[in-house]
């Protein structure tokens, strides 16, 4: 009985004193969808000392390092000399700006520009290069690679408060592997230090710190896509889990936008075929025009002879632009007429781009996208939720 009151105890104080710290710095796998065995560094600006093992090694700044995987050991050489072989190599930059250029050459990958510090580790026959990076750095380097070069800052600033909710939600996602976040799509796309648009880095920095939290203040799952075609999606239609604050509503502002349309064509027979694999019963001929399916607002299931299809599987097996279309039979041919692009959950980025450009700020952008939420700074959230067994409670 005591231990129990003990542990009701340390829960209920855990959830009430901790808030979420905002770190300074993360640490991101690079190139992480790849296997790396060899890379060429290039500093770029600022100066760097280079921990190898445990010794330190002193370059010119402007020297380009050479690093290849040698069983568990990396070769570190620079274009006159071998440097020797480590296990771990660390650059780290000494300037209040540090910037330095990676390209792998095995395999052969395009240049990426970073800054912070860089590390190299020897690990199971490949290069884990790991970027200690400020968090603002990092998140308008995921702006620019999720929403491009050309948006408003408007839009920016919106998409830099959900890549922010997405890094504090998804912390420690990678913890056992010893670092943060990946750089792929596991994670978020991170492809370097933003370049392209200095936008993109003012809307990080004037919105620093602020996250999407759901009303038990706790970061939302900050779903986005690229188009809905009118009517977002509901988060139950496409993942196991619904969230409150993932639901669909009705989105003017995209329908006229590059992805908002697309058409597919898909012979009738091999629908045919598909169906049946589902099990429904299709008449041998004369049937082209028994799979009709009109989808006005956005529906959970194609329903054939009492055989019911999830849209989002039909999406998937047939790599459909979204789930939200329509199929008008057209002699032997069925045409996919479809709208949208993505999963159609949360924030719709072409309409949150065509409301940034009507003049909507960002605070109204999100609240649109997302249903009874938040903006607020992270270090006001919680880390813990209430975790009291309420059994255990009335078991006292
Ligand atoms: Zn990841
Ligand atoms: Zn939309």
């Amino acid at each position: 009985m005591i231990k129990k009151s003990i542990i009701i105890t340390i829960t209920v104080l855990l959830s009430i004193s901790c808030v979420f710290a905002q770190p300074e710095k993360l640490n991101i796998a690079l190139f992480f969808e790849s296997s790396i065995s060899s890379l060429v560094i290039t500093p770029d600006s600022g100066s760097y000392v280079i921990f190898a093992d445990s010794s330190i090694i002193k370059l010119n700044n402007r020297d380009i390092l050479y690093l290849s995987i040698d069983k568990d050991s990396l070769n570190v050489k620079t274009l006159d000399k071998v440097v020797g072989k480590f296990k771990h190599v660390k650059i780290s930059g000494i300037d209040k700006i540090n910037i330095f250029k990676i390209k792998p050459s095995d395999p052969d990958l395009a240049q990426r520009t970073y800054t912070g510090d860089v590390s190299f580790t020897a690990k199971y026959s490949k290069i884990e290069i790991i970027n200690h990076v400020k968090l603002d750095d990092y998140i308008a380097g995921v702006v620019e690679t999720e929403g491009g070069p050309k948006a408003h800052i408007e839009f920016y600033r919106s998409q830099a408060i959900i890549c922010r909710t997405y890094t504090f939600e998804n912390i420690e996602k990678h913890t056992f592997e010893g670092f943060n976040l990946c750089d792929g799509v596991h994670c978020q796309a991170y492809k370097g230090r933003s370049t392209k648009n200095p936008q993109i880095i003012e809307a990080t920095i004037s919105t620093s710190g602020l996250v999407i939290s759901d009303t038990s203040k706790k970061c939302i799952t900050a779903a986005f896509h690229s188009n809905c075609g009118g009517r977002t999606e509901n988060s139950g239609n496409v993942w196991l889990n619904s969230k409150p604050y993932l639901v669909s509503i009705d989105d003017t502002f995209c329908t006229n936008r590059r992805s908002a349309k697309w058409e597919k064509t898909i012979l009738a027979s091999e629908w045919k075929q598909y169906l049946e694999r589902y099990g429904a019963k299709v008449p041998e001929s004369n049937y082209s025009a028994s799979f009709a399916f009109n989808q006005h607002s956005r529906a959970k299931e194609y329903t054939y002879n009492n055989v019911k299809i999830l849209l989002k599987d039909i999406r998937y097996d047939w790599k459909l632009r979204s789930s939200f279309f329509s199929i008008v039979p057209q002699g032997d041919n069925l045409l996919f007429k479809g709208r949208g692009y993505g999963h159609g959950v949360g924030l719709c980025q072409e309409g949150a781009m065509q409301m940034a450009e009507s003049g909507f700020k960002y605070k109204d952008i999100i609240k649109h996208y997302y249903t009874n939420v938040e903006i607020l700074p992270i270090d006001s959230l919680k880390v813990f939720e209430p975790k009291i067994d309420l059994d255990l409670l009335k078991s006292e």
